[in-house]
């Protein structure tokens, strides 16, 4: 009934608990979680995590703050030999993160270089293996969206931990892309998430919790898990107006589309 599409199952912040987080996510009703990587150790271990457990997907792919990672040759042979595991969902999370660049200006030039490098590269592995594309965005919207024009927004992409407002969430459903929403839709200091949630087209967005980040209120501060996508999902539709089975029911549709599962 309930998907989480973002979960880093494969933190610490899980070692001492992590079977009972899943144990207790199904319980709640979360019959599906995507755990994304975001570098190379971490997509191996999303994948080991994903093969134990039938009701887990994964992601592999490496994120703009471990762009060292997609600078060593032969990465993507590294890529390739993970995604060829048919627990692996799409590509992911990458993108672009202009936020806390280091001061001086050429060595923050070097570090986007090198973040672009990376996402460039990894658009064209997706394509490659026509798998969707997980987005990681922040503070660098415009370059993001040039990026995915320069390959004629060919991949299908949901942009994570949408926070953006609804400008720019049409930006994105002009290019054929989702939105997934976290626990942020909870917190009173969001209004831009909170108003994308409720201008978002009903086919057009899925659930989040980005755990053990961003625990919803009222566990705010505290760690996350997935069955918190549940809170997510209450608080979309109050800001909607509509049913929380209408949400539960067509953001778990969309995310299976987009992901492409088929059971
Ligand atoms: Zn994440």
């Amino acid at each position: 009934m309930w998907m989480d599409t973002h979960a880093h199952l494969y933190f610490p912040e899980f070692s001492e608990d992590r079977e009972e987080v899943i144990v207790r996510a199904q319980k709640e009703g979360v019959d599906r979680i995507v755990v994304v990587a975001t570098d190379l150790a971490s997509s191996r271990a999303a994948l080991a995590l994903a093969q134990e457990h039938a009701s887990l997907a994964c992601t592999v792919g490496i994120h703009p703050k471990s762009a060292e990672d997609a600078a060593a040759p032969g990465f993507l042979a590294d890529l390739e030999e993970i995604a060829a595991h048919d627990k692996v969902a799409a590509v992911g999370e990458i993108g672009l993160d202009y936020h806390r660049l280091p001061s001086d200006p050429q060595a923050a030039e070097a570090e986007k270089d090198g973040q672009r490098r990376a996402f460039r590269a990894q658009l064209a592995f997706a394509r490659e293996k026509n798998l969707p594309v997980v987005i990681h965005q922040r503070s660098a919207w415009e370059d993001t969206l040039a990026t995915l024009d320069e390959v004629d927004n060919a991949v299908r992409c949901v942009f994570h931990c949408f926070g953006e407002g609804p400008e720019r969430l049409q930006e994105l459903i002009r290019r054929g892309h989702f939105v997934s929403f976290t626990g942020i839709i909870t917190f009173p200091n969001a209004p831009l998430a909170k108003a994308s949630a409720q201008a978002a087209p009903i086919d057009k967005f899925f659930l989040e919790t980005d755990c053990p980040f961003l625990a919803p209120v009222p566990h705010r501060g505290r760690r996350c898990e997935s069955w918190h996508v549940r809170l997510v999902a209450e608080e979309i539709a109050r800001l909607r107006g509509d049913p929380v089975s209408v949400v539960a029911e067509a953001s778990s549709r969309n995310a299976r589309a987009f992901f492409r599962f088929t059971d």
